[in-house]
């Protein structure tokens, strides 16, 4: 179960949203190689550079996420080999930003005043293209060290170009001119945020747009090269790339439904049980404050890493009858940086951090006159304290009748399988299905959760609540809506 190897804390992941981004970084070997033999090639490079500079002014380092061709090259073909690193400190200083510009500026002055000596010449635009391809370059060859050994984005950190960036966005920002079409990263509402820090795991710039979220809902950071991989991978889906007058918008218009009771808790590590090889249950006795009142399918957030204030989602799968102990299952992936952590480092009689209760998603309505609850893997969670609600203690009986799918691939991932069993043995209105897509035996059906859904018979009032993977929630979905629920009576949340 303990893996020999430290879990990185970047995760590599996709960062190329459109065909600009995907394909520009070909400008670089054009420019950069192909200058060498068609000098006049690199006379491209001033045209860039004023395009850069005109747009930073409006929308401080957009360029750099979206178009620039140097960045574009280090996503697309560095991102997948680099070592993915973290950047050193040194190399993000303001010393060395102001000593790389300084150093680019003389070079660059220094070639072009001995260009300038052949004026009128015939080769005076080929040369002065030399110096601008040789320059773009060096850029490749060095930015692509660096991206390779460090991180892709390491050349981003010290970028004259850059640099000048953020001069033209300060100064656009004092013309008023960034006022209106400067998008920065947005919060939905900070409260809405899972503290899970994804968002600066996946950033390029290595930044960290959770921990600094203005009194607006945005990130101010003017390293932010609005590149949207944050908002793209955010699991909570709260952010976006918003103006002034939206984020106020947003911050006016958010719902708060399932996260207003929200607040931190100090518990202790009652018991832990090993359900499978890779699958615990924590049970935690809440200290301070002492009890955690909770719907069936909320949340809670269990802090991983103090010092960055770095939580992690887990559903509530169970509680004692007055909410003083609540317990949470959680499955360890071999990759997966916080569940290595708790695995590793959480013990009975340890003091956590939780943050609780939260979600609005999967809050089953206890009056629906016919639920249907489908999972797959450890989406199973949320069913667990609902099941243990509705018909181990009856606290909150239920008026209709409930069904439960529920899909893994093998025999030994099914958790709760002999409870719900039970359960359903005991309860006129529970029913309880199984199925294994990769069945080790012939105790359990073959399939997939779909397959039990497409012979059943939901009448349109019912309610589903799905919990597993976005496929197969997608496809629960395409069979629901065909069967004649409404789509607005289905109601899905994801572990991604
Ligand atoms: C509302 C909610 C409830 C949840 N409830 C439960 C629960 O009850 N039980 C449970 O076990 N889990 C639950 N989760 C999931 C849980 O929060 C963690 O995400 C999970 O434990 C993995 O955390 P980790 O830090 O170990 O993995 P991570 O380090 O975050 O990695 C997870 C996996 O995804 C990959 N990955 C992650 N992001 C990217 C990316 N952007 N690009 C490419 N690859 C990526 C990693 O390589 C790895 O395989 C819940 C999540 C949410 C949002
Ligand atoms: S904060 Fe988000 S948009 Fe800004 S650079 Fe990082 S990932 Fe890109
Ligand atoms: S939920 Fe996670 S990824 Fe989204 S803003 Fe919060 S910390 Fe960042």
């Amino acid at each position: 179960m303990q893996n020999s190897q430290p879990v990185s804390f970047y995760i590599k992941t996709q960062r190329s949203f459109s065909p600009a981004r995907k394909y520009i970084w070909i400008l670089t070997i054009v420019i950069g190689l192909g200058g060498q033999f068609v000098p006049l090639i690199g006379l491209l490079v001033p045209f860039i550079m004023v395009a850069l500079m005109g747009m930073s002014l409006f929308k401080g380092k957009y360029w750099c996420g979206n178009f620039c061709p140097h960045g574009s090259f280090f996503d697309n073909l560095l991102g997948p080999i680099s070592r993915h690193t973290r950047i050193p400190q040194f190399l993000k200083s303001r010393v060395l930003i102001a000593a790389v510009l300084a150093f680019f500026m003389f070079n660059l002055s220094r070639n072009f005043i001995s260009v300038m000596a052949r004026l009128g010449s015939a080769d005076f635009y080929e040369q002065l293209g030399l110096i601008f391809s040789t320059t773009y370059l060096m850029v490749l060859l060095l930015g692509g060290l660096l991206g390779v050994f460090i991180n892709e984005r390491t050349w981003c950190q010290f970028c004259p170009m850059g640099t000048i960036q953020t001069i033209f966005y300060k100064l656009g920002k004092t013309l008023g001119l960034a006022k209106n079409s400067d998008e920065k990263v947005t919060v939905s509402h900070p409260d809405l945020c899972h503290s899970c820090g994804k968002c600066a795991r996946i950033c390029p710039m290595q930044l960290t747009p959770y921990l600094q979220f203005s009194e607006d809902h945005q990130f101010d950071d003017e390293k932010c090269i609005r590149c949207n991989t944050c908002i793209h991978n955010c699991p909570a889906g709260i952010l976006q790339m918003a103006g002034p007058q939206e984020a106020e918008e947003l911050k006016e218009n958010v719902s708060l439904a399932g996260f207003e009771k929200a607040r931190y808790y100090k518990a202790r590590i009652k018991s832990i049980a090993e359900l499978k090889e890779d699958v615990r249950q924590f049970n935690f006795e809440l200290l301070n404050p002492a009890q955690m009142p909770y719907d069936q399918g909320q949340f809670l957030l269990v802090e991983i890493e103090p010092a960055i204030k770095m939580y992690r989602a887990y559903t509530i799968s169970g509680s004692n009858a007055d909410n003083s102990e609540v317990s949470v299952t959680i499955k360890k992936l071999s990759d997966g940086y916080g569940t290595n952590i708790i695995f590793s480092n959480l013990k009975e009689g340890d003091t956590v951090n939780l943050k609780g209760p939260m979600g609005n998603e999967l809050r089953i309505d206890p009056e629906g006159k016919e639920l249907l609850f489908i999972a797959n893997g450890i989406g199973i969670t949320p069913f667990v304290s609902t099941v243990q609600s509705f018909f181990e203690r009856g606290e909150q009986p239920l008026k209709g009748k409930a069904t439960l799918l529920y899909g893994t691939r093998y025999e030994e991932d099914l958790v709760y399988d002999d409870y719900f069993e039970v359960m359903a043995d005991q309860s006129d209105n529970f029913d309880y299905h199984s199925i294994l897509s990769r069945p080790r035996t012939d105790q359990y059906q073959k399939g997939y959760v779909t397959d039990i859904l497409k012979d059943l018979d939901p009448s349109p009032e019912t309610k589903v609540y799905i919990c597993g993977t976005a496929q197969m929630a997608g496809g629960a979905t395409t069979i629901l809506v065909k069967k004649g629920v409404p789509e607005n009576n289905i109601f899905y949340e994801s572990f991604v």
